[in-house]
């Protein structure tokens, strides 16, 4: 079956799956405290400091916390020689009121960009921050017969900072998470809503979309609404900067190659019936997946605006905040990894997803080294995923076989990939 450029199996297989079985219960009761403590993004110092304090207790060579606010970063040297991997999960909670009746559901509540929200793990990071301390457990167990390092990185602010502040992969980086040692590949998974438990899902190439959002603000001039000629109207101009968004994707993107959405999700102007106002603002997100029509696209946005308003004698000011990057799996990374993927999940279980308009922060660190990102099943085998409340409801259900799935997944590629050549 292998050639010279697959990833053999690692040896340790059997010892890994052990090993995995054995950690089951205490990662299911890790998530189950992460779920009912859910943290904001940059508030993650309860979720933090029980990740520091289980990998000190591991025995782990180093542990750096405090990164990026409240991220961590453990090293696992094995004991033999070898290359250097990354593990990446993230922490944070999400501004949303849980709804589901677990006797671990979420109560929790917090004041987020000035409001007071509740608080509940709608994404499943709960899942992958238990799943990687598992996975720290099991290699930690294992040091003695592993070739090469493991580099744990629990990332904050994935659903992106408060207003304000900044957060995330990109500032992990920026604060030394992928130096000394700097890992050759990097591994992170995503439960999901849109499989069933028992099912990996994996692309390669773009996966995952870039994310920016745009305000538009169109400047007319006001007046009374009973004589339009004496001022200029936004309202009318905006209308038509609406209709001239839809152009962009259906006119200018080459779909055939990748898709993207433009979207102008709220619209704000005036205050009364028989008053044209000064201003209407708008604002919305754009989704590509790739670099260069991300580019295209921003470009097309403002053009388009601006000679529209220009065509009204209104003014218009564009702006355009860039997010995350497109997440795209290495596809060499992706292929050799693929037997790794098959063999723990089983046969018939790894299915080709399709694109993902969400998006990840996890493509910061495909940026700098080849990386893969995957997904986990978690939806429970009698509900059709396409009907299960997705990730970020208040809905939201984790099966929790999802987790020694997601353990065994990146315990195995971890060490199938430091065995290779
Ligand atoms: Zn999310
Ligand atoms: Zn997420």
């Amino acid at each position: 079956m292998s050639t010279d450029t697959a990833v053999r199996p690692t040896e340790l297989v059997a010892a890994l799956d052990a090993a995995a079985q054995a950690i089951e219960s205490r990662v299911i009761a890790w998530r189950r405290d992460f779920h009912e403590h859910p943290e904001l993004g940059n508030r993650e110092t309860r979720t933090a400091a029980i990740v520091a304090e289980h990998l000190k207790g591991l025995g782990f060579d180093e542990v750096r916390t405090g990164v990026a606010v409240t991220g961590v970063v453990g090293l696992l040297k094995g004991k033999l020689p070898g290359k250097v991997v990354a593990l990446r999960a993230d922490m944070d909670a999400l501004p949303v009121t849980e709804e589901v009746d677990v006797p671990f559901a979420s109560k929790a509540r917090t004041i987020w960009n000035g409001e007071e929200v509740g608080v509940m793990h709608a994404c499943g990071h709960d899942c992958h921050t238990a799943i990687l301390m598992g996975v720290a457990s099991v290699l930690a167990s294992l040091r003695d017969r592993l070739a090469g390092s493991v580099k744990f990185i629990f990332q904050p602010a994935e659903e992106m900072p408060p207003r304000g502040e900044e957060g995330g992969a990109k500032l992990m980086i920026q604060e030394g998470a992928l130096q000394n040692p700097t890992p050759q590949a990097i591994f992170g998974l995503h439960v999901t809503s849109r499989q069933r438990v028992g099912y990996i899902g994996y692309r390669p190439g773009p996966t995952m979309a870039s994310s920016d959002r745009f305000s538009i603000t169109v400047h007319g001039r006001q007046t009374h609404g009973a004589a339009p000629w004496l001022g200029v109207d936004p309202i009318v101009t905006s209308a038509q900067v609406v209709l001239g968004l839809q152009t962009v994707v259906s006119r200018g993107v080459d779909i055939a190659r990748e898709p993207a959405v433009v979207t102008v999700g709220m619209i704000k102007g005036g205050v009364r019936e028989n008053i044209i106002p000064d201003n209407v603002e708008m604002r919305g997100t754009i989704r590509t997946f790739d670099e260069g029509m991300r580019d295209d696209v921003h470009e097309r946005v403002t053009t388009l605006a601006e000679s529209i308003s220009r065509g009204s004698r209104a003014g218009c000011t564009v702006c355009i905040e860039k997010n995350y990057p497109v997440t795209v799996n290495d596809p060499a990374l992706t292929a050799a990894m693929l037997p790794t993927l098959e063999r723990v999940a089983g046969p018939g279980q790894v299915q080709l997803v399709p694109k993902v308009t969400g998006s990840e922060d996890f493509s910061y660190f495909q940026q700098l080294i080849p990386g893969l990102f995957f997904f986990v099943g978690a939806t429970r085998p009698e509900v059709d995923p396409a009907k299960a409340p997705a990730n970020h409801s208040p809905r939201f259900h984790v099966d929790e076989r999802a987790l020694l799935l997601g353990v065994r997944s990146l315990a195995h590629v971890a060490c199938d990939w430091l065995a290779a050549r």
